[in-house]
């Protein structure tokens, strides 16, 4: 641990693209133009690699909600977006993707100044990924469609029947923090190529990159009131955004608990809902694998943007045979993923999103100490005025244990010993959640055996976390309740009508 100590984590100075973006008077974006709220009141931007207030969002009140709901809902009625050529849906989606290609590296900054991550990281995985999103979508645009299907119960030539695939409506987009941009992408994305008007709330935490977006959306050529973004606290705009009558759908992607008042609260007016949730995700390393190369793999499972992942491999269960040698394995990782300031080149591990967050983490770590675990490695935070929690694995855990059950959302594994492949299946499926699973073997049998057994929405083959817009994604159990991405991902933002007509 050495190597942590000595480390500065000083935040480097932002560039003059970020201080721009950072000195932007607090303003909503509705119809295509920056609004005053109704009200004053602003939330604070913190850069969590150094605690500091660096900017102040519109914390947007009810009126502000239902002006943007307004916008949407005349946008979306009278076809400003959903009866343009297909084509020109594509077009346009795909000029808002050139634009962020354009602006890369301004919102990989922003994006490690807002939520901590590492610049190099943002630069590699979130912005690339939210392009890919918008790009892979915008060809749906032109490729959804009914279909032609003759009656069972009515002789031939009696009737014409048919299936039309229409866009759903207004949809309300609520996005958590730990991969801003990208998750706002991810939502965007479907709902625009199947011909959705949109009002997007990103978490009040993190919504630099959605307001830069927003500057980009005008300029993409989206008519004025197909996509609004607002920013403002959840329990307040969010919960407005999703008991509002105007929205016909709620895309949420956060925690299970807010999923499942989500989910009630849109109940009344009957609105579509997708849930992206929590999860607690298993990595199975079996006996017969390579340990060197395996240990270093499932470390970056769990401390991958700081274990604020909602698939990150947090409980892992390595056969007894190689146990040791993993957790040792993994230990060896400690000075790659030593957190740093997020704008240090050298970071491949930040810091922890906010102070209350680093606190629930540091929390979890000391129940489970209390509990009897033991530390393997970290365990602790690093000195400095950043939110950084050093990269810890606990060993010594039972089931019983809160941090073996429950969403810690930092970057703290829980280690278990497991016999025979019965057994880690059971114990992999003893969660509420069902998001991601990892297992690690040479054994192809095995691998699809066990992959078989688990109840996960995805499982990695020697891999984690690999997310890929074409391939569905989403969670079994307490983790959700539909897919995004893929054809999967669009479907979610159509209706289907069947016209049935007597010839
Ligand atoms: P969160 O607290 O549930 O918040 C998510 C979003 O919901 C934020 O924009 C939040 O607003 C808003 N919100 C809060 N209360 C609301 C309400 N009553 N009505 C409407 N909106 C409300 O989650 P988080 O802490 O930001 O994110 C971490 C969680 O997200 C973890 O559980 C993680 O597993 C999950 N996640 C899941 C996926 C997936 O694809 N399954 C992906 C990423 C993250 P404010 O924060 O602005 O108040």
């Amino acid at each position: 641990m050495n190597e942590m100590t000595t480390i500065s984590r000083e935040q480097r100075p932002y560039s003059e693209a970020a201080k721009k973006a950072l000195s932007r008077k607090p303003a909503l974006f509705i119809n295509n133009e920056w609004v005053a709220s109704s009200h004053d009141a602003t939330i604070p931007v913190e850069d969590p690699s150094c605690g500091k207030e660096v900017s102040r969002i519109v914390d947007a009140s009810d009126k502000d909600v239902d002006r943007a709901v307004a916008a949407a809902r005349a946008a979306f009625d009278d076809g400003r977006w959903s009866n343009l050529p297909p084509m020109v849906r594509d077009r346009t989606m795909h000029r808002l993707a050139d634009l962020l290609e354009a602006h890369a590296d301004e919102f990989a900054e922003l994006e490690a100044i807002d939520n901590g991550k590492p610049k190099g990281m943002a630069g590699a995985v979130d912005i690339p990924g939210a392009i890919s999103q918008i790009r892979f979508m915008a060809g749906w645009a032109s490729k959804v469609g009914g279909e032609t299907t003759a009656p069972y119960t009515m002789p031939a030539g009696t009737v014409f029947s048919y299936t039309v695939k229409e866009p759903v409506g207004v949809c309300a987009q609520i996005v958590p923090w730990n991969f801003p941009l990208l998750m706002a992408c991810l939502k965007i994305a479907p709902a625009l190529a199947a011909g959705c008007t949109i009002v997007l709330k990103p978490a009040e935490q993190t919504s630099l990159t959605a307001l830069r977006l927003a500057d980009l959306v005008a300029e993409a050529g989206f008519p004025a009131g197909v996509l609004n973004i607002i920013t403002g606290n959840g329990h307040t705009a969010g919960d407005r955004m999703v008991k509002h009558p105007d929205v016909d759908k709620v895309a949420f992607t956060g925690s299970t608990e807010i999923g499942k008042l989500i989910n009630k609260n849109a109940t009344d007016t009957m609105k579509r809902v997708t849930l992206e949730l929590g999860g607690k995700s298993p990595v199975v390393v079996m006996p017969d694998v390579d340990v060197a190369a395996t240990a270093p793999g499932v470390a970056g499972a769990i401390f991958f943007n700081a274990g604020q992942v909602c698939v990150a491999g947090s409980r892992l269960y390595a056969h007894r045979s190689v146990f040791d040698k993993v957790v040792e394995g993994m230990a060896e990782t400690a000075p790659f993923w030593a957190p740093r300031a997020s704008l240090d080149p050298e970071a491949h591990m930040g810091a922890i999103i906010s102070k209350e967050q680093h606190d629930k983490v540091m929390g979890y770590i000391e129940a489970g100490k209390r509990d009897g675990a033991s530390v393997a490695m970290g365990g602790d935070a690093p000195s400095g005025n950043g939110y950084f929690v050093n990269p810890t694995i606990l060993v010594d855990v039972n089931p019983q244990m809160s941090v073996v059950r429950e969403e810690i959302f930092g970057p703290v594994v829980v280690a278990q010993r497991f016999d025979d492949l019965d057994e880690v299946a059971k114990s992999a499926n003893d969660t509420a959640f069902g998001l991601g699973a990892g297992i690690w073997t040479k054994d192809v049998a095995t691998m699809h055996k066990l992959a078989a057994k688990i109840k996960s929405g995805t499982v990695w083959g020697n891999c984690h976390a690999m997310i890929d817009t074409a391939l569905p994604f989403g969670g079994y159990k307490e983790s959700g309740i539909g897919r995004e991405q893929g054809k999967a991902g669009i479907d979610a933002y159509l209706e289907t009508k069947t016209v049935i007509i007597q010839l």
